[in-house]
């Protein structure tokens, strides 16, 4: 009875999830995406603790109490990081949690192998596939952790071979599978499970820093299977379903980024892209972009910003480090009040995570509809008096279209460039991400205003 009824609640929190997902595609409605997701996962929550209750052969005392414990110490370390983690610090936290989803599918599997006693042939599959997703998954996002926390050098791993050394792991795997289902035993699970700690370790550590964005989502998804396959070993419909929510969210979004960056998905995969983040120099750049850029002054940005009539910004990561928002904020609501027209236009990698920019300015209650993507504004750059550059590099990077030798080349970028005048704001003429140079900076439209970019926004409010 109580199970069926745990049931019914888990079809509701699964609605719930995909409605939660549905809100989430857009600005308007992202709280009550949110809200809707919290919602579902209580529900699933509350319905987990009784359906296990229900069937557990401990008392029901005993299974509320470990249940207790490690809600407790799950909620507190989880509302401790929650709060203490900078916003800019959210890559490697979201790759940190995928590797905990890989850890959990592994002890899954293996727990599920050692109590089920007469285990069939499907059973068995999925064992073997939720433990072999789960150990990629696993050291993938420890790796994707230590190089966007800058812990390991963020360069790819190109040992010699590597495509074959991957194709070698899957089949020693698939090999491993024919034994295990033979003749199930731990010690092809075993064997297997260190070929997968090997594999997602080797996958990732080729994978250079440009590609970082996609390899998180990518794991992301890699999470979504493997939580899915627990779910088919723990006969749980509910996690199933959930985790291929995850999966497939995951997928599409990392197609979506490949397609922002104009990369191939199984060219990232295969890895051995993407430079050391902020260090190298592309050859064919290097040569074209020589030259003298021109320094403006914020009270000169004041009254250019006065004379205009029509601003773009086209914000990036240094508007996240510096939390310019702000100001920013503040000072296109003083624009607009003087009559002049200001939108944003935000490249979909801009920052150092999905949907970066668009967060940090809806924080800031810059209003929704002035927020246009990079496809969106585009045409209209030509038409602009002014942009604002603010933060941003690799994503207004005329090279991405005009180098063809560039590391960057045929990336979509914002065409900044093509407005009357630009300004961009930075500390230094130092790279952005990806390590390349960046020929805007010497253009005869183009003015740098170095410093942090929230004094400097700041110094231009003060000055209007
Ligand atoms: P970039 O990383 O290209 O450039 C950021 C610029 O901000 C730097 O050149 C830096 O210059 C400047 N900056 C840093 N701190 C400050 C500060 N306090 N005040 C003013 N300026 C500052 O940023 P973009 O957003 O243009 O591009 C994003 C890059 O990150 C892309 O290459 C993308 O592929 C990559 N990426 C994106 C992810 C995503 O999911 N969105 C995830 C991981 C990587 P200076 O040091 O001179 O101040």
């Amino acid at each position: 009875m109580l199970t069926s009824a745990a049931q019914g609640v888990y079809l509701v929190a699964a609605v719930l999830f995909v409605l939660s997902l549905a809100g989430l595609s857009r600005q308007e409605t992202a709280r009550r995406g949110n809200l809707l997701g919290m919602v579902g996962m209580a529900l699933a929550l509350i319905a987990t603790v009784v359906l296990s209750v229900d069937v557990s052969e401990r008392s029901p005392l005993t299974t509320l109490l470990l249940i207790a414990l490690v809600l407790i110490i799950g909620i507190a370390v989880g509302t401790w990081r929650a709060r203490s983690v900078e916003m800019t610090q959210m890559p490697e936290m979201i790759a940190m949690l995928h590797s905990f989803v890989g850890a959990a599918a592994v002890l899954v599997g293996f727990n599920s192998y050692l109590t089920e006693t007469h285990a069939d042939g499907v059973h068995l599959v999925e064992v073997f596939l939720g433990v072999l997703i789960g150990a990629v998954t696993f050291t993938g996002s420890i790796v994707a952790y230590l190089k966007l926390s800058a812990k390991m050098k963020s360069a790819p791993l190109t040992l010699p071979g590597r495509n074959w050394l991957n194709l070698g792991a899957l089949v020693a795997s698939a090999g491993a599978l024919g034994w295990f289902l033979a003749s199930p035993s731990l010690v092809p699970l075993v064997l297997m499970t260190v070929v997968a700690l090997a594999l997602g370790w080797h996958l990732v550590a080729a994978i250079g820093g440009g590609d970082m964005p996609v390899v998180v989502s990518m794991l992301n998804s890699y999470s979504g299977w493997a939580a899915a396959a627990a779910g088919f070993m723990l006969s749980n419909d509910l996690l199933i379903v959930t985790g291929a929510l995850v999966g497939s969210s995951g997928a599409i979004l990392s197609y979506i980024m490949c397609r922002a960056m104009n990369r191939s998905f199984v060219s990232v995969i295969l890895g051995g892209f993407g430079a050391e983040g902020g260090t190298v120099v592309s050859a064919g750049a290097a040569d074209g972009v020589q030259g003298t850029h021109t320094e403006i002054e914020a009270a000169e940005v004041a009254e250019l910003l006065k004379s205009a009539s029509s601003v773009v910004i086209t914000p990036g990561y240094g508007m996240a480090v510096a939390k310019a928002q702000y100001p920013v904020a503040d000072l296109v609501a003083r624009l607009r009040a003087a009559g002049v027209e200001v939108r944003f236009g935000v490249h979909p990698v801009a920052g150092r995570l999905p949907g970066h920019m668009n967060v940090l300015l809806a924080e800031a209650k810059v209003p929704y509809d002035i927020v246009l993507e990079m496809d969106e504004i585009n045409d209209d750059l030509a038409a602009t008096d002014v942009v604002l550059v603010i933060g941003a590099n690799d994503t207004v990077n005329p090279a991405a279209l005009e180098d063809p030798g560039s590391p960057i080349a045929g990336m979509p970028v914002l065409e900044v460039w093509k407005a009357k005048q630009v300004v961009v704001f930075k500390r230094s003429m130092a790279t952005g991400y990806a390590g390349v140079q960046n020929p805007l900076f010497f253009r005869e439209n183009t003015a740098m205003l170095f410093g942090d970019a929230k004094d400097q926004v700041e110094r231009i409010v003060a000055a209007l």
